[in-house]
């Protein structure tokens, strides 16, 4: 099999037998992207001398016996983590030239236990959008193709270019975050395996921040199992996040292929919501039954707030944007344009560096912050979002974990949804409760639809449950026996 083909668990058997060395893996991947990222546009900056210079050191290590569970492992880097002495965007002008002099926790845990960075991706201007096409470097193209049809897809977003960079074979795994399903939703438009932890499980620090009170970073590959090796390590207290959870972090690839006899899977009622595609109701009901197959028993309930997710989650995050966006004053971080007094310079400087999007946040946000509208809307939004919590701690009671669709279509075209904020909104619609109570999610490719596009289910489990999510997803994975490849891959294009 190809080297762009293979799993991170399979390839780091593979380096540990010699069956190739880990400068050839990393090689075979930096190749890769000089091939495919012209097109894709899935990474804004490649570290193709660094990576191979890398792998050198991995293969003295492996040489050692001292390997680690990600040595030799390329991997891409979300461009919103911190990474020391590498340029670091957010896909915004305004960091266009930051170079950080630190590394995020994520980051150096990763490093921490040998992965090779092959660059860093790209994605929706500062983590705001469902398509990654807001970012200032251009959008990425998703590698999956509707069939006999070439028009340009989208990968999802905000975590696109991971995504993206994930299927087509430009990285065997790589970094997402996710603050109302930037994770999740790329993962299922792209066919891989997306996992957002439970929030306070890794780390925030040196993760360039969106809403703070919502973001968390996660893994995505193309198996369950790549997964758990990714989150084990990225998982983790650390005491420079004031929201970071000090619990243990559990062994999760033993929760792989563990039974799932009399496991509860719940089924909201509120998810077999308008705008669901058919092929996703099927997928969903398919979902259904392989788990039952499994040994679940399958449980009806309800989470009556759903309906208010979007509408509280689109003032929540604005307004901590709003909030988390004032540092970029053109005298701390980043680009500056002069001006002749302070505030000339701030707005000069606000004006060039933000995109429409992310400038519509901010308006959104300052306006919902603001004196006489505080009220109504922000302290609102934030007692609707206790009412979201309690739905799943209810549900919780009943149930061991949730099954849903991930996204109400499969991706669409470029351009397609781009002039309604309000629809390209809607993407979210699945995602965004699991990120407003803070429980962990995760989306897992089930199969491909009538035009050939990939289609994720979504399991939401119990706070600091991953276990249960990794658990199911694996039952899942091999239930759908998903083996499919895009039409753009690094094995394809050789
Ligand atoms: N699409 C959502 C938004 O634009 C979620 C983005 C994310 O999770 N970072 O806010």
């Amino acid at each position: 099999m190809s080297l762009t083909e293979l799993t991170i668990a399979d390839a780091a058997s593979g380096l540990r037998a010699r069956q190739f060395s880990a400068v050839e893996l990393v090689r075979a991947h930096v190749d890769a992207i000089d091939a495919l990222n012209p097109r894709l546009n899935a990474y804004i900056t490649s570290t193709r001398e660094a990576a191979l210079k890398a792998a050198q050191q991995a293969d003295e290590v492996l040489a050692r016996g001292e390997a680690r569970s990600l040595t030799g492992i390329p991997l891409g880097i979300k461009d919103l983590f911190c990474t020391n002495g590498v340029r670091t965007t957010a896909a915004s002008n305004i960091l266009r030239n930051f170079v950080p002099p630190y590394e995020s926790t994520v980051t150096a845990n990763l490093l921490r236990d040998g992965a090779v960075f092959v660059g860093k991706t790209n994605l929706d201007e500062f983590a705001m959008g469902s398509a990654n096409i807001t970012s200032a470097f251009g959008p990425v193209e998703n590698p999956w193709k509707r069939n006999g049809d070439d028009a340009a897809l989208v990968p999802g977003g905000s975590s696109g270019g991971s995504a993206a960079a994930v299927a087509a074979g430009l990285a065997m795994g790589a970094t997402g975050t996710d603050t109302g399903g930037s994770i999740r939703q790329p993962a299922a438009y792209c066919g891989i395996v997306g996992l957002k932890p439970t929030y306070g499980r890794c780390s925030r620090f040196g993760t360039i921040a969106y809403a703070s009170s919502l973001d968390q970073a996660g893994p995505m590959a193309r198996s369950v199992r790549d997964c758990a090796i990714m989150l084990q390590s990225m998982a983790g207290f650390d005491e420079r996040d004031s929201t970071s959870v000090n619990c243990d972090v559990p062994d999760y690839s033993a929760a792989i292929g563990r039974s799932l006899k009399g496991l509860k899977v719940g089924i909201p009622a509120e998810y077999r919501a308008e705008g669901l595609s058919a092929e996703i109701g099927a997928a969903w009901l398919q979902g259904i039954a392989w788990l039952k197959a499994a040994g679940c028993e399958i449980v009806d309930v309800s989470l009556p707030h759903t309906k208010y997710g979007l509408a509280t989650y689109y003032i929540v995050a604005p307004a901590e944007c709003s909030s988390n966006l004032a540092r970029y004053d053109g005298l701390r971080f980043g680009e500056r344009v002069p001006g002749d007094t302070l505030d000339a310079m701030y707005e000069a400087t606000r004006r060039a560096g933000f995109g429409p999007e992310v400038r519509r946040r901010i308006m959104m946000g300052t306006y919902v912050l603001s004196a006489g509208y505080y009220d109504a809307y922000y302290l609102k939004a934030q007692k609707v979002r206790t009412l979201i919590r309690r739905d799943f701690t209810e549900a919780f009671e009943k149930v061991d974990v949730l099954l849903t669709p991930t996204a109400p279509t499969p991706a669409f075209a470029q351009g397609e949804q781009s002039d309604d904020p309000v629809q390209m909104y809607l993407n979210d619609i699945f995602t965004v409760p699991a990120s407003m109570a803070g429980m962990p999610a995760m989306s897992v490719p089930v199969g491909l639809g009538a035009t050939g596009l990939p289609l994720g289910l979504q399991l939401i489990g119990r706070p600091f449950d991953e276990e249960t999510l990794l658990a199911t997803g694996s039952a899942l994975e091999q239930a759908a026996g998903f083996t499919h490849r895009p039409a753009i891959r690094a094995e394809a294009a050789k």
